[in-house]
């Protein structure tokens, strides 16, 4: 055998995310793409806004010296005070760019942020259903990904958390809006969780660190407020990216904010910069620095997405699913019809419709659906939903 066994072991157990996509591919084949109703992939349909295309523009037509040549390893000093401003804005946190870093998208920021936290044998807490990829992430650092129930309305269950804590928790993970469920967790959640975190870490004798996964942060409908962390909880890490709300996943992106008021934060930002430099990101790519530097606070038009939030909900309900209606980010994750995800996302495919079973999530008995897609599939897509639940039940 050529290659680890670990890794060997992670293909045959590829992500239900994975395996979905290339059922697709076979279904495309066989019956054309313009017959396939792919709803699996959080990959955005929407355009990046007008101001990125010129932002684009001004910043390829600009002569600067190396313009393309290696930088610190955080980034640029002025991209990363324009990118603290912005942090510092939406979670009440003196946070400056001393204390951001430039990554590769959300997922480099949580390696780095990870790796500078985690001794082998370390834990992390997430709660359920939640983006599974954190598993990996946990894991190439040495540490082990640890789950806790979520309450029946997908909120944070704070005793669930807490029952999870052990000496070798070395931080939590949250993730708001949520993928999958797209729940935004409530101020008084958050503070509630915090006073928790806090009574733990005297426990343990160090902080628990806690992860915040933002990517979704400003995809948020009808107005509602993501109540920011770092204000309410001082050992927090944001980890961000420009994937979602400018439509720029394929350009990899991002950031790492630090809580200034974190224990040791000045080392655990030297930290992220020295993991971003071992783990081989070296630094956040150099255009995409400086185009998003313009673009603080910039989102796509969020009323596409609700507006296709409110066809599948209204179509889905008068058809009998059960869900609760997100209230960000762009995915629903109904209960399947019949109670078994498999067989329910299995008859789906028979429609040719993809969706993601529950279990991807850690969540058996439900499914999730990207509504990031163009509104003529998700129109296409109703009639197999409609034929499904009539068929495996409600
Ligand atoms: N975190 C969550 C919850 C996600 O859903 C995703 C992507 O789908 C990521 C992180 C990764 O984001 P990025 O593409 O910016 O690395």
């Amino acid at each position: 055998m050529a290659i680890s066994r670990k890794i060997a072991s992670s293909l045959e157990n590829s992500s239900w995310i994975r395996r979905m996509f290339e059922a697709g591919n076979v279904l495309r084949e066989k019956h054309g793409a313009d017959r396939v109703c792919d709803l699996s992939l959080g990959n955005p349909d929407v355009e990046p806004p007008a101001a990125f295309q010129k932002a684009l523009e001004e910043v390829v037509a600009a002569r600067v010296v190396r313009k393309h040549g290696y930088m610190p390893n955080a980034g640029y000093p002025d991209v990363r005070a324009r990118v603290a401003a912005q942090v510092a804005s939406e979670q009440g946190a003196a946070v400056d760019g001393s204390h951001v870093v430039m990554s590769c998208g959300a997922s480099g920021a949580m390696n780095s942020a990870l790796k500078a936290i985690l001794d082998p044998g370390a834990e992390v807490i997430a709660s359920v259903p939640c983006f599974m990829e954190y598993v990996s992430y946990v894991d190439n650092h040495g540490g082990t990904l640890v789950l806790a129930s979520s309450r029946p309305d997908f909120d944070l269950d704070v005793e669930a958390i807490e029952s999870r804590i052990t000496p070798r928790t070395a931080a939590l993970i949250i993730n708001s809006p949520n993928n999958p469920t797209g729940r935004i967790y409530p101020e008084a959640t958050l503070r509630r969780l915090a006073a928790m975190l806090l009574e733990a870490g005297k426990k343990v004798g160090r902080a628990i660190y806690l992860l915040s996964d933002e990517p979704y942060r400003k995809l948020a409908y009808g107005g509602a407020a993501v109540p920011g962390i770092m204000g309410i909880y001082p050992h927090s890490i944001v980890v961000s990216s420009y994937s979602k709300d400018l439509s720029l996943p394929g350009e990899r992106i991002g950031f790492a904010a630090v809580n200034p008021a974190a224990e040791d934060a000045q080392k655990l930002v030297d930290g992220i910069i020295l993991a971003t430099r071992i783990l081989g990101y070296v630094n956040a790519p150099a255009l995409m620095q400086r185009v998003v530097c313009s673009l603080q606070g910039v989102a796509v038009d969020v009323e596409m997405y609700r507006r296709k939030r409110d066809l599948f909900c209204s179509a889905l309900s008068s058809m009998g699913y059960q869900f609760a209606v997100p209230q960000g980010a762009f995915y629903i994750f109904p209960k399947a019809p019949g109670g078994d995800d498999l067989e329910f996302a299995k008859a789906l495919q028979e429609e040719l419709v993809l969706v993601v079973p529950g279990r991807g999530f850690s969540m058996p008995g439900w499914f999730r659906i990207a509504y990031c897609a163009d509104t003529a599939v998700i129109e296409r897509s109703l009639p197999g939903f409609e034929r499904v639940i009539r068929k495996l039940g409600t």
